[in-house]
């Protein structure tokens, strides 16, 4: 095991979170920034995998995030272009009982929080960081602020994090996202996250997001997909003119827009496309986003980030020196990123774009193909991140 190391990590969001707390629990001086003033996440809800699940099993936390999320069984989409299925994953055909987790992404970050205060890392909010030397071990804020020198620099600063180089591919498009108490009459099934689709141009999404404290109100999230270049169009217009597309395209999402009445309301997040090759150089890692950034058609982001986190921190644990402790982190989660990050690729346009091949196409044979075997497990294993064998690379074991 490595000596007991003083550690900065520029970024409490999930990555920074989970890795802050792992390894304070293990001796190591850890110490957090954020640029928030009282750290806290961006709204909206987001779906844990068993792979993330099995990470916050092993920090001992999964029975409390399982306790306010909601069990999601099944992902149903189906394009009002031709009334099918397009998207019809069971996780159960894959595993019985095997699920996602729908959770509000402030109530992750709380579990999370949380459990690195308690293991005693340091978080120093108000502070954007705005560089790394490597070299150095130092992390320097907007103010001047030179931060470290630490043995070990985490970048767990997100998609738009300044210390990586990576090139930033924009994606065209990005959604609106609200979380919204669960109605008291609706037709929505509490156990899937559901989707409609017109073409790939339209699609609107409805997920069960658990509540935001025990025995609180059941929550959803609902999702549209926007073109990053039409945001402007969409607030400078009355609100009224979005409501009635949404509602044309999905008519039982009405007991939800009635809850819309401003545009703040929509949280907007656009998404991008961008991995780095290496995401090691001398004492800085990158983490989560900051290394490997995609649009959430799979619903992977929150999951890698936490088997990054847990990754990392099993490697500081088996290797003498932090440098030996990079090299096995890469060769631990390398190829589970590579994959995903191919795999979101490649989904992406399916469900989100302005052609119209792809998704004629997906209307006529995603339908029938969903059904045959080996699709149903296969699709399962997809969308539960168990592609590449994520666990098993980290000796972590899935519970369901
Ligand atoms: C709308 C949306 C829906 C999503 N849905 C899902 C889903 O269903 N399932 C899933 O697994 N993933 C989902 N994701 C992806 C997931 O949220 C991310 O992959 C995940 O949060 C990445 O974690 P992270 O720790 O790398 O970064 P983040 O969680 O983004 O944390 C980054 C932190 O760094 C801080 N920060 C940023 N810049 C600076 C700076 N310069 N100085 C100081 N602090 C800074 C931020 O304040 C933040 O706290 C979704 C993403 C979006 C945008």
């Amino acid at each position: 095991m490595a000596r007991e190391l003083s550690i900065g990590i520029a970024g409490a969001g999930i990555g920074g979170l989970a890795a802050a707390a792992m390894l304070a629990r293990e001796g190591h001086r850890v110490t957090l920034f954020d640029q928030f003033a009282a750290a806290g996440p961006v709204g909206s809800g987001l779906m844990l995998q068993e792979t993330g699940l099995a990470v916050l099993g092993a920090m001992g936390l999964r029975m409390q995030s399982e306790a306010l999320g909601t069990p999601i069984a099944r992902l149903h989409g189906i394009s009002v272009d031709t009334g099918r299925a397009v998207l019809d994953v069971r996780y159960g055909a894959l595993r019985p009982g095997l699920a996602g987790l729908g959770i509000q992404r402030a109530v992750l970050f709380d579990v999370l929080q949380a459990a690195a205060i308690a293991a005693g890392a340091r978080l120093v909010p108000a502070t954007r960081i705005v560089s790394a030397d490597a070299g150095a071990g130092t992390l320097t804020d907007a103010e001047g602020g030179l931060h470290g020198s630490y043995d070990l620099i985490i970048d767990a600063l997100g998609v738009r994090s300044p210390l990586s180089s990576a090139p930033k591919d924009e994606l065209t498009y990005g959604a609106l996202w609200a979380t919204l108490p669960w109605p008291v009459s609706s037709t929505f099934d509490k156990s899937a996250l559901e989707q409609r689709y017109e073409v790939a141009r339209k699609m609107a999404g409805v997920m069960p997001s658990g509540r935001a404290a025990p025995g609180a109100p059941d929550s959803l999230t609902y999702f549209w997909s926007i073109r990053a270049d039409q945001y402007d169009a969409f607030r400078a217009a009355p609100l009224i003119h979005w409501k009635d597309a949404a509602h044309r395209l999905w008519p039982e999402t009405a007991v939800l827009l009635d809850q819309l009445a401003h545009h703040e309301q929509l949280t907007f997040a656009r998404y991008r496309h961008r991995t780095h090759a290496v995401p090691v150089k001398d004492r800085l890692v990158h983490i989560g986003d900051a290394w490997h950034a995609a649009s959430p058609q799979l619903g992977q982001g929150a999951n890698m980030a936490l088997l990054d986190a847990y990754g990392l921190a099993q490697s500081l644990k088996q290797e003498a020196d932090v440098p030996a402790a990079l090299r096995l982190f890469l060769k631990i989660r390398a190829g589970h990123v590579r994959l995903y990050q191919l795999m979101t690729w490649a989904f992406t346009p399916v469900y989100q774009s302005d052609g119209a091949m792809i998704p004629w196409l997906r209307d006529r044979l995603a339908a029938p193909l969903l059904r045959l075997w080996p699709a149903p497990p296969l699709l399962a294993g997809l969308v539960a991140g168990a592609f590449g064998a994520p666990l098993k690379r980290m000796g972590l074991k899935a519970e369901r």
